[in-house]
């Protein structure tokens, strides 16, 4: 068996009231916390008031910072870092899909570092941070068990993963507050998952244990592919998804991302395309294209697939697919070329007409 490494430290409380029955958790993170959430569905769902609950029980100052768009962008992390610095918070919740989640990460770093901008965040080393806890609300990003934030970054025209990198200290998987998502929502999240548990296991980094947790997600998700082609869910399914992608995150916690991913952010940048659905567009070219095709059809038998068409048929039904014109094409071919980082998660050597062919034959 190769070498491996594993590390994921956030301790996950699952289960309905968790957060409530938890409350001691808070505790230990300071006296004041920061609640980082979109502008809506924290206060519709119920985490934020089961958060403020547990804080005012235990005497815990907080403040919200309610302003995280989709896609969130420096400079929005950047004011949210701002007001943490002046209300002095200690600590910082994250709370909602993927957006506010990995805004918290951004904003631990930039408020225990005074003075720096949030072009900081972009940059290689280690750095101090404040203490995060992450309250998902979306089944699909995995952010509350990775080190990884995603932020848009308009001079690259893209979004782009931080450089600094932190886990949360704690995260908190309660069913109920997913209940609310919108079909759309829970589509393109589910979406999401399913392509980290694909690219983690095809990456060049994968290794036992992440092959393990991305098998196990395969096999749950084959489980809701009725449910999420039907558009109805009951909480059994709801928490199946929100496992998948708490595996999926586990699983590209120690492998990465791979190319989808990379190659689907210029289309959530230029396309306003959901996070999910532009990673979907890409992962039959990628599947087709990788040499490990035997670890491509355990994939398809995990997932109950005949095929690489079949699978993209299914998510084809479940996402929508944009077009983009040759021009488009050979610029995001270039730009895509030049992460030499992400090119690397693949074990064969890509040129530019293999990603010109990716993305060509990907379009809708
Ligand atoms: P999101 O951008 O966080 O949220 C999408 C929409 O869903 C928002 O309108 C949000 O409303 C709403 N919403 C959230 N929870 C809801 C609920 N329970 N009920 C009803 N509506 C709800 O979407 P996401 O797909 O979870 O996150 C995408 C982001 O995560 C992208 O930036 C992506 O790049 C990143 N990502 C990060 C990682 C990682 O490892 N860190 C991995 C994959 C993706 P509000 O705005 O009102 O909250
Ligand atoms: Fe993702």
């Amino acid at each position: 068996m190769e070498d491996f490494t594993y590390y994921m430290p956030a301790k996950i409380y699952f289960g309905k009231d968790c957060i409530i029955k938890n409350a001691q958790v808070f505790k230990k993170f300071g006296k004041k916390a920061v609640l980082i959430t979109g502008r809506s569905s924290a206060k519709n769902n119920g985490s934020q008031a089961d958060v403020i609950k547990v804080l005012e029980s235990i005497g815990t100052e907080y403040f919200i910072f309610d302003e995280i768009e989709e896609n969130p962008s420096l400079a929005t992390v950047e004011k949210a870092a701002e007001k943490t610095i002046d209300e002095k918070a200690d600590f910082v919740i994250g709370i909602g899909g993927g957006s506010p989640m990995d805004s918290a990460k951004a904003v631990a770093f930039l408020a225990a570092n005074p003075g720096k901008t949030a072009q900081f965040l972009l940059e290689k080393g280690e750095s101090t941070h404040l203490p995060v806890v992450e309250v998902p609300t979306t089944a699909g990003t995995g952010s509350e068990v990775t080190q990884y934030a995603v932020l848009t970054v308009p001079e690259k025209k893209t979004k782009m993963g931080i450089a600094k990198r932190t886990f949360a200290e704690a995260a908190f998987l309660d069913v109920k507050y997913f209940e609310s998502m919108p079909l759309g929502v829970t589509r393109n999240t589910a979406v999401d998952a399913l392509t980290h548990l694909i690219e983690a296991y095809l990456c060049t980094e994968h290794g036992f244990l992440s092959d393990v947790l991305a098998e196990k997600g395969m096999e749950i998700f084959k489980d809701c592919k009725y449910q999420l082609l039907k558009g109805e869910f009951d909480t059994q399914t709801r928490e199946k998804l929100l496992l998948v992608s708490t595996l999926g995150g586990m699983a590209i916690a120690q492998s990465q991302t791979s190319l989808p991913h990379a190659m689907g952010y210029y289309l959530t940048y230029f396309k306003e395309l959901a996070h999910g659905a532009a990673n979907a567009q890409f992962t039959k070219a990628y599947m087709d294209f990788v040499p490990e095709q035997d670890r491509v059809k355990k994939i398809l038998s995990l997932l109950g697939f005949e095929s690489t068409s079949d699978l993209d048929g299914f998510l084809e039904k479940l996402t929508k697919r944009v077009y983009f014109t040759e021009r488009e094409i050979n610029c995001y071919t270039d730009e895509m070329m030049k992460i030499k980082g992400k090119l690397a998660t693949v074990s064969k050597e890509i040129t530019r007409q293999d990603m010109y062919n990716m993305f060509k034959v990907s379009v809708k």
